[in-house]
């Protein structure tokens, strides 16, 4: 059984396998968690951003898939980028966040990842309501079937800590 864990800090400090990234479909970098993983993994991470751009995903990532580079100078040793959904965009219904979690799982099954750490996909620039998020990555994970161990919810501020929470109840946090 997948353990789900909640922390409330930086995503690039974390001492886990994969970390996910909310990343935009270009690949080429953002701001947010996006450019905090560049700027702390270092030109490795976009040099092979760039390899995907040239060969598979020549016109982007598309929303709601995954997939995963090096981790360069992070503690991590993949980051799965996924994109999420823009709130109030067409077609951007839950489904397509919910999978933003689902895909990451499957490729950290594929890397053999056990501890995979993920930011609130779509709660910044792409503007989800933070309840209705954690309630849509909180199902999702619930209802994957994934070998990862350790399911850890990197939340920066309190507000998204909280909403996160209520979601999970205290019984299996850790
Ligand atoms: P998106 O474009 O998918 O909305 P963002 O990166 O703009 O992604 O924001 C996603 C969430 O991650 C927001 O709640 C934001 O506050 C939070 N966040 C921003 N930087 C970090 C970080 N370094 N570690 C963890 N969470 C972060």
């Amino acid at each position: 059984m997948t353990r789900l864990t909640l922390v409330r800090g930086d995503i690039t400090e974390q001492d886990v396998d994969a970390v996910v990234n909310a990343a935009n479909s270009s690949l080429l970098g953002g701001g947010g968690v996006d450019g905090a993983i560049h700027r702390r993994g270092g030109p490795e991470i976009l040099a092979a951003c760039r390899d995907l751009r040239a060969s598979q995903y020549g016109k982007g990532l598309p929303t709601g898939r995954a997939v995963a580079t090096t981790a360069g100078r992070l503690p991590a040793r993949w980051v799965i980028h996924t994109v999420g959904p823009v709130y109030g965009a067409a077609g951007a219904d839950p489904s397509l966040l919910a999978s933003c979690y689902r895909e990451s799982l499957r490729v950290a099954d594929e890397l053999g990842a056990r501890t995979v750490a993920f930011p609130a996909v779509s709660t910044g620039a792409y503007g989800w309501p933070m309840a209705d998020a954690a309630r849509i990555a909180v199902e999702a994970v619930r209802s994957a079937a994934t070998d990862v161990e350790e399911v850890r919810f990197v939340l920066f501020d309190e507000q998204a800590y909280q909403a996160f929470a209520e979601r999970i109840g205290s019984s299996d946090t850790g």
